[in-house]
């Protein structure tokens, strides 16, 4: 950029023109002056200088006028301009900001005036346009990563569905040697089978739950809404959960508030691994007791209530819960094993795929209760993915 810039210099009078060019010429400006507002107009609009002095009385078009033009143009919007006028009345000047205008220099004229306003107006000028080019600078960079992040997040949800595989491959014959179908154990080797099926089992889960929310990441997934019974999905909830809940003597039970049990359009398979998920965490952190579903029905929306008589959680540890492989410190939490990744996906599905919220409040040593609170109905999202993996 020309270090002094160009300035387009207006005014209808002779004298007051060659006066302010020769001031802004001997300091090094370059400057183009002009006596026809209308042959300014062009003038600008075909090679827009770096900053206008604008006469405001003048015949035709009025600099207030050609001001207002100029500003309505792309080309010439952001051009500061600073009126040159010996109107001093304060309706004048206003209307000269209204117009656009930036500044204001009176005549009879001031050399340092001129020079101070007009040097003061093109550092802040040349510091907005430097500015905007970072932004886009910055947004573009910005736009770059957000792409190369859903790259990886879809990356990670490849890599791992090819790890499921092999995994599948793992369980399923500890399984049936574990079932001796093969021959006989000893115990020793029942016992090493068992380790690799509980691994096999634990990276089963983490692999399934990294796909989820890579997929999620890598905008992969879409809402797909049906109509359904809630009744139907918490009893199916049930069902999953209930072997490993009668494994610890534990009860799971549900109550509805509602007359009837409401009917939803929604996600209905992002609702359930939901449901399972709190479900799950609720009978792994009990030892005694149980849980139970309650849900509401607010109108509008159903709120789902999994509430357990568990291990509870520190008021501290509340904040962290949501958070990807958080798992809290305790005997009980090491030995129920997990990933910290089930509540994370929890509330990413909930809010992301469901339009819903969840909260939890919990007493440590008492129990916790994780509320969804889901709108009855919501609208299918665009089918973006290609090539989903199942
Ligand atoms: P995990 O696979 O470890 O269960 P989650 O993200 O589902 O992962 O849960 C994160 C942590 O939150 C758990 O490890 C546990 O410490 C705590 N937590 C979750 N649900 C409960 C609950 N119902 N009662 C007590 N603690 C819980």
């Amino acid at each position: 950029m020309d270090p002094k810039g160009e300035i387009l210099v207006v005014d209808d009078t002779p004298e007051s023109l060659r006066l302010l060019a020769d001031l802004l010429l001997t300091e090094g400006y370059r400057v183009r002056p002009t006596m026809d507002p209308k042959l300014a107009l062009e003038s600008a609009l075909a090679n827009p200088p770096e900053l206008i002095l604008l006469d405001v009385k003048m015949p035709g078009m009025d600099g207030f006028e050609l001001c207002q033009r100029l500003k309505q143009e792309t080309c010439t919007e952001q051009v500061p301009i600073i009126f040159v006028s010996a109107l001093q009345e304060l309706r004048e000047r206003v209307r000269g900001f209204e117009a656009g205008g930036v500044d204001f220099i009176t005549k009879p004229i001031q050399r340092e005036e001129v020079l101070a306003r007009v040097s003061a107006q093109l550092e802040l000028s040349r510091m907005r346009q430097s500015l905007e080019k970072r932004s886009q600078e910055l947004a573009a960079a910005n736009q770059k990563l957000q792409d190369l992040d859903k790259l990886k997040s879809l990356f990670i949800a490849s890599v791992s569905h090819e790890l499921r595989t092999p995994l599948n491959a793992i369980i399923s014959f500890s399984g049936i040697l574990l079932r001796e179908i093969l021959g006989g154990l000893n115990e020793r080797q029942r016992d090493s089978l068992e380790r690799i099926d509980r691994a096999g089992r634990h990276l089963f889960s983490l692999i399934t739950d990294v796909i989820d929310i890579s997929k999620i990441e890598a905008g992969r997934s879409d809402v797909y809404p049906e109509t359904f019974g809630l009744q139907e999905l918490v009893e199916e909830a049930l069902n999953t959960i209930r072997p490993q809940a009668e494994a610890k003597g534990l009860t799971v039970t549900v109550s509805v508030s509602a007359v009837t049990w409401p009917v939803l359009h929604t996600d209905r398979r992002r609702l359930l691994q939901c449901l399972v998920n709190l479900l799950g965490n609720a009978v792994k952190f009990t030892e005694e007791g149980g849980a139970t579903v309650l849900v509401s029905d607010t109108g509008e929306a159903v709120e789902i209530a999994v509430r357990d008589t568990g291990i509870g959680i520190a008021e501290g540890d509340l904040s962290k819960l949501f958070k990807a492989f958080e798992r809290l410190d305790s005997h009980l939490r090491v030995k129920a094993g997990g990933t910290g990744l089930g509540l994370y996906l929890t509330r990413k599905l909930v809010t992301d795929f469901l339009n819903g919220e969840i909260s939890v409040d919990s007493q440590h040593g008492e129990g916790s209760t994780f509320c969804l609170t889901v709108p009855k109905v919501i609208v299918s999202t665009e089918t973006l993915s290609e090539g989903e993996l199942s």
